[in-house]
């Protein structure tokens, strides 16, 4: 074996090559660069920056499919678009949808992180990909990944207790977190300006536009957790910065790992409990 202590490493925070026993990063002075705490599988995170993407994206489809396949039974397959192949609503509520009705009748607070996972048909699900796709490679460019990642989820969770305060029975659907991307992009072209800022602001400014007009012309939007998205994603953009202003660091890289791994302990907490229930 060749003796690894002496081996250089990518410093955690500013990626540049250092030396494993570094007591701190000559680039970047973050203390103890080598320690496993600092320098670990997530803080190295995926070369290709992509992946978070597609990891969210997954997760969604897997989550869709699991709640077809808990209740194969009751799938709609109406000739209504927006209900083909939707999930049945005893499916859907066990696997964390969420409002009123779960959170204050059946005290399902962890419903608020699950609903953001959960789709009501094929439509549903795709729509919302196809912006997700569209929006958060921006968000990623300018946040970096780690914020976009506490971004998406930080924002999707407050868009659904702002639905949930406005008093919305019953919800599912990405698209609290990903009007919460949006509000992120609007702040970071607002503020940075210029021909490209400009543009994006007024870009996505317009999606922003569309999605409230949709949303007060179609019934059964969640206008609540659309707004209460957005907003969250500029004021998350405000107070983690954007990467043209301040480079991603080990705390965001910190409080990402937390979205992450609350996000998984409650969609397996759903998966788990949502299989009992059908078993029992
Ligand atoms: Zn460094």
């Amino acid at each position: 074996m060749m003796n690894q202590r002496r081996s250089s490493i990518l410093c955690p925070n500013c990626r540049k090559l250092i030396s494993v026993d570094e007591e701190r990063c000559p680039y970047c002075g973050t203390r103890n660069p080598g320690s496993r705490w600092k320098n670990n599988l997530w803080t190295r995170g995926f070369r290709n920056t992509d992946q978070y993407i597609k990891a969210i994206i997954y997760v969604n489809i897997a989550m869709y499919v699991f709640s077809i396949l808990l209740d194969p039974l009751s799938v709609g397959h109406s000739a209504n678009p927006l209900a083909f192949l939707s999930p049945s609503n005893k499916s859907l509520f066990f696997l964390g949808a969420t409002g009123t009705i779960p959170v204050a009748r059946f005290h399902r607070w962890w419903t608020i992180v699950s609903a953001n996972y959960l789709h009501g048909g094929i439509i549903h699900i795709l729509f919302n990909m196809i912006a997700l796709k569209q929006l958060a490679p921006v968000a990623l460019n300018e946040y970096g990944a780690y914020r976009m990642v506490s971004i998406y989820t930080l924002g999707g969770i407050v868009g659904y207790l702002m639905s949930y305060v406005a008093g919305v029975p019953l919800t599912i659907g990405a698209s609290a977190a990903i009007c919460s991307l949006i509000g992120a992009i609007i702040y970071y072209g607002k503020s940075r300006g210029g021909a490209y800022g400009q543009a994006l602001y007024r870009q996505v400014g317009a999606w922003a536009i569309g999605i409230f007009v949709f949303g007060l012309l179609v019934p059964g939007i969640n206008n609540w957790a659309h707004g209460g998205g957005i907003l969250a994603g500029a004021v998350l953009g405000i107070a983690l910065g954007y990467q043209e202003k301040r480079r991603e660091n080990l705390f965001h890289k910190l409080l990402a790992g937390i979205c992450v791994a609350v996000t998984l302990a409650v969609l397996c907490w759903a998966v788990v409990s949502a299989i009992a229930y059908r078993l029992l």
